[in-house]
């Protein structure tokens, strides 16, 4: 039997390390820009606990690491996921 590794992202706001299914990816999509959870590019994680989330620097840390200006857009979209996990804690 394989044992399944996980595969560990560091959080960019704590920087801490956890597993990928833990975290919030946010990628910059080559075609499609700036997606959750899917796309293929540049990526960034977000751990999914309170104190990242709100953090208030966060949009400008996703922008430094995904090396891209963040659309309003995609700012609300985001704001509705995190929003979701705070009113679903695990
Ligand atoms: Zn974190």
């Amino acid at each position: 039997m394989i044992q399944q590794i996980p595969i560990m992202r560091v959080c960019i706001s704590c920087r801490k390390t956890y597993d990928r299914k833990d975290l919030l990816k946010i990628t910059k999509d080559h075609r499609q820009g700036i997606m959750l959870n899917q796309g293929m590019g540049r990526s960034a994680y977000i751990c999914k606990s309170k104190k990242c989330f709100s953090d208030s620097k966060i949009k400008k840390k996703l922008q430094k690491a995904l090396k891209t200006f963040l659309e309003p857009e995609f700012i609300e979209i985001f704001e509705k996921e995190i929003t979701s996990y705070n009113n679903n804690p695990h």
